[in-house]
């Protein structure tokens, strides 16, 4: 029987190039695993190129580039026996066809050269294991020796060999599997299901960062819930975010029941996943109520209180980026930010003055609407009157923050009045004094007791420094 054929899915001229180079060094070359997948999902041509190769990647890397007329450089990565090239905005990755056998305690097997059967016996996944023939005679001819292609028509997860040892050998896989099932929307079959989950410990020789990249790329798909419901059944969330998993379950007391804050928190990320595809502010939202599991108090005569989590909540963003080796810097400020002042625009909502609005702005600076995108997708409410008057207080509260920051401009507030020109008025040194001033004059424009505006704040420099004794220059 003749192999299916697929040549359209090799159109860019890079894959005659490999072809010939393959050819001259009389050794067979495929492209695998993501490319040909995508392309068959019709999730659009590749940037990234993975080429196997039976013999030296290295070498047939050399001669592909060889064979370029801008002669790429080849970078090669000798402990891997890998080789990479960028060339026409895709990047190449070429490696030798191979076996790999795994210890129990680390994720690096050991690597034998093999057949193109044995490097597709250790990739992920079925659908991770279709190849294309390059070589000229038999060019793109598909080989899918674990029907990786029924099972894209599945739209399955499932692994090329027993689910048990795959996800022992190399644990990451778990949470690539949970990956791609949250990226394409497919099901993971149940035989590896249940082998993640009894396989969940082993997540721990896996290092953070990787793990983080796998949670990146679960948050920046349509429906990242997907994901963390996974997690949650197979047992991984307790291992890389018992913080989440700290919020789930209802507890009653005198008839007060609270929401369960975890399936609640997965509906505010796919709410805003709908709105904004910013990331980190994904991560606002999944974290946005982190701070409601250690702060949970029954009062009698409140009920259940969750007192000040916003402030506990953004403290443990900084103790979970740190524990997770994410970077500590302006994202993660960013997420603090929106964790503490995620509740403001709520109070708010329900008595909109201007002088709340400013400091809304104020406080939030140029993250305001990214503030009430978050907001608006923490509505989950089911009862649909309650859903149209949260939702239209919002809208409210949104245009009053257009009609009062073009008024007032306080979003990048630069203080009227400097601190340089307070101490020549006072013939002033640095002192306490400057501060006082300065901040009276912002709480007055805040307040809308002066509008923001110099000679207004002048004014008011003039008559708090004789408040405080000073005498004028
Ligand atoms: P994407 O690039 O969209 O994340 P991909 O499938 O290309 O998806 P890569 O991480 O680029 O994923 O890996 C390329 C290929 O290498 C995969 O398709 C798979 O065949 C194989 N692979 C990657 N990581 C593993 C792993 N941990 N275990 C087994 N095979 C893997
Ligand atoms: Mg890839």
């Amino acid at each position: 029987m003749s192999k299916p054929t697929y040549k359209n899915a090799l159109k860019n001229p890079v894959f005659n190039t490999v072809s010939k180079a393959a050819d001259a060094l009389s050794l067979d070359a495929y492209v695998i695993g993501g490319f040909v997948r995508d392309y068959l999902l019709k999730r659009g041509d590749a940037k990234d190129i993975d080429i196997v190769a039976v013999g030296s990647g290295i070498e047939l890397a050399k001669e592909v580039s060889k064979n370029l007329s801008h002669k790429p450089k080849v970078a090669i990565f000798k402990t891997y026996g890998t080789a990479a090239l960028k060339t026409a905005g895709v990047e190449l990755e070429f490696v030798g066809a191979r076996k790999e056998s795994y210890t129990k305690d680390s994720r690096n097997p050991k690597v034998e050269n093999g057949t193109l059967q044995d490097d597709q016996n250790r990739r992920d996944f079925t659908i991770n294991a279709l190849a294309l023939s390059l070589n000229e005679d038999t060019f793109g001819e598909l080989l899918d020796p674990f029907d990786g292609v029924k099972d894209l028509d599945d739209k399955i997860i499932r692994t090329p060999l027993n689910p048990d040892i795959t996800y022992s050998d190399d644990p990451l896989r778990m949470m690539r599997a949970i990956r791609f099932a949250t990226q394409l929307n497919f099901t993971i079959e149940k035989e590896s299901l249940d082998a993640i989950t009894r396989n969940a410990e082993r997540i721990k020789i896996i290092t953070n960062e990787r793990i983080v990249d796998e949670l990146h790329k679960i948050l920046a798909s349509p429906v990242p819930s997907i994901g963390f419901a996974l997690m949650h059944k197979t047992n991984l969330l307790p291992h890389i975010m018992p913080e989440l998993l700290a919020l789930q379950g209802i507890d009653e007391k005198e008839g007060q029941r609270h929401k369960d804050n975890f399936w609640h928190t997965l509906e505010v990320v796919d709410n805003i996943a709908l709105t904004t595809d910013n990331v980190w502010l994904r991560w606002a939202a999944l974290l946005h109520d982190i701070g409601k599991a250690p702060t949970k108090r029954f009062d009698k005569k409140v009920g259940w209180t969750f007192h000040a989590h916003e402030f506990v909540g953004s403290k443990m963003v900084y103790k979970l980026f740190k524990r997770l080796k994410m970077p500590l810097n302006d994202k993660m400020k960013f997420v603090q930010k929106m964790v503490l002042m995620s509740s403001r625009p709520i109070v708010l909502a329900s008595d909109v003055t201007d002088s709340a609005v400013r400091r809304l702005i104020f406080d939030a600076g140029e993250y305001v609407e990214d503030l009430m995108t978050l907001c608006e997708a923490d509505i989950t409410t089911k009862n649909p009157k309650k859903f149209k008057r949260y939702h239209n207080n919002f809208k409210l509260v949104r245009d009053k923050i257009v009609e009062v920051e073009e008024r007032d401009q306080v979003r990048n507030f630069q203080p009227p009045v400097t601190g340089e020109e307070i101490m020549k008025t006072f013939n002033l040194k640095p002192s306490r004094e400057i501060g006082i001033i300065k901040d009276a004059i912002k709480e007055a424009i805040l307040e809308g007791d002066i509008s923001n505006d110099y000679e207004e704040a002048k004014a008011l420099m003039l008559k708090k420094g004789k408040e405080l004794g000073l005498s004028i220059n």
